[in-house]
């Protein structure tokens, strides 16, 4: 069975320039707003640090459970957790369920909104100069993670 992918974020390579954003917003909304976009970019001023804020598309997703429509479903190809625009009635029930913070109301329709993950392909992976978001094997990210960390334990000792 193919191995399922995820977005991977390495806050460490993230600038902050919000092409992330961008790239989403148009790729969803045929505009470039960051009010728009399923990626936020959540800036620590103070710090000079940046965070990628992406949807974890849980296994077993608490938004899916909470909305009254059905209107969230998870597609079996992608693994994402979609919601159908067509039935949303726009409760909030699945805003409030997220322990991620990750749906939000659409500022244009009433309507909540949320990462789909481009039907497999996301535009924020594909655009981020830096690849501080990644569209990869999870497996593959835990071990550059590993190989790394070993690396900077042999660079201490
Ligand atoms: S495009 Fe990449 S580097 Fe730029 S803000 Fe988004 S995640 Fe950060």
């Amino acid at each position: 069975m193919e191995m399922q992918k995820s977005l991977i974020v390495d806050q460490s390579k993230c600038t902050g320039c919000r092409t992330c954003e961008m790239a989403c917003s148009l790729h969803h909304e045929k505009k470039c707003s960051p009010l728009l976009s399923r990626i936020r970019i959540i800036k620590f001023e103070a710090r000079g640090e940046n965070y990628p804020n992406v949807c974890s598309h849980c296994t077993k997703p608490q938004c899916v459970s909470a909305c009254p429509q059905g209107a969230i479903q998870l597609n079996s190809v992608t693994g994402a957790v979609v919601i159908n625009e067509e039935l949303c009635i726009g409760c909030r029930l699945c805003i409030a369920a997220c322990p991620q913070g990750q749906i939000a109301m659409h500022p244009e329709r009433d309507v909540s909104f949320k990462c789909d993950l481009c039907g497999g392909d996301p535009a924020c992976a594909r655009f981020c100069p830096t690849g501080a978001v990644k569209y990869a094997d999870m497996d593959e990210f835990i071990m550059a993670k590993r190989r790394e960390f070993s690396a900077r334990q042999k660079h201490v000792s």
